[in-house]
């Protein structure tokens, strides 16, 4: 007889983190991650609903890769882990990466019924799907992904980002012969260049990585597209392109003072932390030295703004943020300004840098702010930010990182006659099959949508590979 599921109320598990005094001096990863047992536990609290709203993706909310939550939850509760990674896998071929770095508290866990149910709080499903993927891999299992029989075609990827990776084990799964052209000496893009060791470990992204070219795909790095050898040549090679070559250019903040020495662009900045390398392709200063025991200020307020800051902080520096919104309406995970505070960085809410100031010998001594205030914006659809007048101060510090979004890297794509660009310098494609206006040429991640999330990157490059697979095996475009 079937017995009816017992719904459990109690608190989420909380997942263990380095104390603050440890992790500062550390680039180890501060989140522990739950143990079998908490695990365990924290499955059981989801009741596993018929419809699970966390599985539906709605613009900015729930699982953007369409995850079937319920359904690998369920296998944890059954003490199937093997079984709940297979299905994670299905759609997304990077959930130990995925349960580290996803939004999950504005997508998944932003739907979970316990929300609404219980005392507020959603089932883990960011931790579960990280220990998941963290206990097939310390587990030593020789993960081997099904295949289909070789097809014959072949497809080239430019760009090793999750956009790319995610389109080439998609395509290698469905019998297609794939090789991916990263310009960078390494693989992964901002996954590895960009996000710090603190939050992703290296051993993780290595792993996962390594499972798609097990699928037979072929990554060659060091080859920049554009450069060492161009699309139309791919074009020719191959019999389909899919372009995934990120948004990844650091933007200055275009006031006085942003050329002084001290200045940095995150990517610069991260980049030389995370990689040692910085690349001209995307950094506009490449012969940097990092700043040590110094005051440095962030500017920004999203992901990029957080993995500067958990890297000064690691450098030994006083660190400030400066943002023009509120801590609420900022795009990184909430969670992380809470982190960050642990770890002692002064966040500046409702200020925005007017100019960097320099001394006689052109070195950074102090950023000049002003105060602002929201303002309802019917059109925007969002607060808009404006000055307080006569609320100038100036922050002394040493460094200025700017974190402000990144710009285009058409390199890859600029020899490519007639392709459609949008008013924002993104790629134009058809919204769900992810074609350009150029036959065989498909696009996805950030290059069309200018920068979003690492899952989001995902799932246009899993969608890219349905529309690639229907053109090579059907012929029509
Ligand atoms: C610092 C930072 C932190 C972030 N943190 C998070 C986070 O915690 N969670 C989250 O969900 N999202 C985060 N994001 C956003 C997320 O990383 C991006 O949305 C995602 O990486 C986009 O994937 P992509 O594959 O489109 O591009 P990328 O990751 O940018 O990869 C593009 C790749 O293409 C390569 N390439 C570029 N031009 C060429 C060329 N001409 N020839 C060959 N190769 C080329 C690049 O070297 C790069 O490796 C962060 C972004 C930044 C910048």
């Amino acid at each position: 007889m079937e017995t009816k599921k017992v719904y459990r109320r109690h608190d989420r598990n909380q997942i263990p983190l380095l104390s603050p005094e440890i992790r500062k001096t550390t680039f180890k990863e501060y989140i522990l991650g739950y143990g079998h047992t908490a695990a365990k536990d924290e499955a059981n609290r989801c009741i596993l609903c018929k419809k699970p709203p966390c599985r539906e993706h709605n613009g900015s909310y729930g699982c953007p890769v369409y995850g079937d939550i319920n359904l690998w939850i369920e296998q944890i509760q059954k003490n199937n882990l093997i079984e709940a990674y297979r299905i994670l896998r299905e759609k997304n071929p990077f959930p130990s990466v995925c349960g580290r770095v996803c939004p999950q508290d504005r997508l998944c866990e932003s739907t979970c019924v316990l929300t609404f149910k219980d005392n507020g709080q959603a089932v883990g499903i960011g931790g579960l799907e990280r220990f998941v993927g963290d206990s097939i891999r310390m587990s030593g299992i020789d993960w081997i992904d099904p295949k289909e029989r070789p097809t014959g075609k072949r497809v080239a990827v430019i760009g090793s980002g999750p956009a790319g990776l995610s389109a080439a084990y998609f395509l290698a799964k469905k019998g297609h012969s794939v090789v991916v052209f990263e310009s960078l000496p390494f693989t992964g893009g901002v996954m590895r260049y960009g996000i710090p060791r603190a939050r992703l470990d290296r051993e993780v992204l290595d792993w996962e990585i390594s499972l798609i070219q097990k699928l037979g795909v072929e990554i060659r790095t060091g080859i920049t597209v554009g450069k060492d050898i161009s699309i139309n040549h791919l074009r020719r090679e191959f019999d389909a392109v899919f372009i995934g070559v990120g948004s990844g250019r650091g933007k200055k903040m275009g006031v006085p003072g942003e050329d002084l020495k001290g200045v940095y662009t995150a990517i610069s900045f991260l980049m030389k932390a995370n990689v040692d390398f910085v690349s001209p392709m995307l950094a506009p200063d490449v012969d940097i030295e990092l700043p040590r025991g110094k005051r440095v200020v962030v500017v920004g307020g999203g992901f990029t703004a957080a993995d500067c800051m958990y890297t000064s902080v690691r450098l030994g520096n006083e660190t400030h943020l400066v943002y023009r919104r509120t801590r609420d309406t900022s795009s990184a995970r909430q969670d992380e300004w809470d982190h960050l505070e642990e770890e002692g960085v002064i966040l500046h809410w409702l200020t925005q840098p007017v100019e960097v100031i320099g001394d006689e010998k052109g070195s950074v001594v102090g950023l000049r702010c002003v105060k602002m205030e929201l303002i309802p914006d019917q059109k925007a659809g969002r607060p808009k930010p404006v000055k307080v007048p006569n609320s100038e101060h100036i922050i002394e510090c040493d460094a200025v990182i700017m974190a402000i979004g990144q710009g285009d890297n058409p390199l890859a794509y600029k020899d490519l006659e007639g392709l459609s660009i949008d008013k924002w310098n993104n790629l134009s494609t058809v919204d769900t099959n992810f074609k350009t206006n150029i036959e065989g040429v498909f696009a996805g991640g950030d290059v069309v949508n200018g920068g979003d999330t690492v899952v989001v990157a995902i799932r246009h490059g899993r969608d890219a590979s349905e529309s690639i697979d229907h053109y090579l095996k059907t012929g029509e475009w």
